[in-house]
């Protein structure tokens, strides 16, 4: 970055560029979901022009979440206390696995919207850049207790996040054989059960929200808590159409599921 700036004043801007795209994902949303995945054949043409396989588009569109760290990460590899590592771990576990093993796993061949994936690019680049220059540069963890009660329940609450959005997303997978996967995946959508499904429609969604919920508590600083917001902003509002979707497709749609947020949402 250049000279004459402070890291907290990089941190900052870079903030302020997310909150902008933040705010127009959650205009854009009150009108209609995002579209890629189910909502990609009722969206506008213009919007939808050109598809890519969404495979590649989920290796392409998460992956700069995953290299960003690790490339700030080895630079400054000589001056990083364990806060920091762990920090930096548990964000890049997470896109790992997000980047290279869910789009493998996954059973849809809905075509996603190139637009989509662009947005989706930006955001993980920039989050990417966001979330390791704070942790590295802008916030001194060094002096962090790491026995705090805000940074071990923090990354319990990730954890636990974690392996609800796996176990959701494997859930979801289960609904469509391979058979049906191999013809093009949109086979028709099923009703969710086990789990955390139990509760709210978009039990992958939960688990995510939770994940940087509990990272912006571990992390306490201001990218940390707008990564969590946003999360909860673009996962709420989609998980609230999934839920819409669910109530109008199936008769049968349990009454007392939430959408989002058990019990709450
Ligand atoms: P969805 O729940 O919309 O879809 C997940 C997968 O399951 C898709 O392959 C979908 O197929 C399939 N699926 C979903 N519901 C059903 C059903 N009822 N019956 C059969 N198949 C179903 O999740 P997203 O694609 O939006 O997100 C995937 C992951 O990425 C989630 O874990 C989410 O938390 C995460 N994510 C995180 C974001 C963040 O801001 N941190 C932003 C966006 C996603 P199809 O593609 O055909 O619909």
């Amino acid at each position: 970055f250049g000279d004459g700036y402070s890291n907290e004043e990089i941190t900052f801007s870079l903030v302020r560029i997310g909150t902008i795209f933040m705010v127009l994902q959650f205009l854009i949303s009150l009108f209609r979901p995002v579209p890629y995945g189910r909502y990609t054949e009722e969206s506008p043409r213009f919007l939808t022009l050109f598809n890519i396989n969404n495979r590649l588009a989920w290796i392409v569109q998460e992956c700069p979440a995953f290299f960003i760290p690790l490339v700030f990460a080895v630079q400054a590899r000589k001056e990083l206390c364990l806060p920091q590592w762990i920090l930096l771990s548990a964000f890049m576990l997470h896109y790992f696995q997000r980047s290279f093993i869910y789009p493998l796993l996954m059973r849809s061949n809905n075509a996603s919207p190139f637009l989509s994936t662009l947005a989706a690019v930006f955001f993980c680049s920039h989050n990417g850049i966001l979330q390791s220059h704070t942790i590295i540069y802008t916030v001194n963890y060094c002096e962090t207790e790491l026995m705090s009660s805000w940074f071990i329940g923090g990354l319990a609450l990730f954890a636990f996040g974690f392996v609800v959005n796996i176990d959701a997303d494997h859930r979801l997978r289960l609904l469509r054989s391979s058979k049906e996967s191999a013809k093009g995946g949109k086979s028709g959508y099923k009703i969710p059960h086990g789990g955390l499904f139990r509760f709210v429609s978009a039990a992958n969604y939960f688990g995510e929200i939770c994940e940087w919920a509990g990272y912006a508590i571990a992390a306490r600083n201001i990218a940390a808590l707008y990564f969590a917001a946003f999360s909860l902003v673009f996962l709420g509002m989609r998980g609230l159409h999934h839920h819409r979707f669910y109530q109008t497709k199936f008769k049968e749609y349990p009454r007392n599921r939430k959408a989002v947020i058990p019990f709450i949402l």
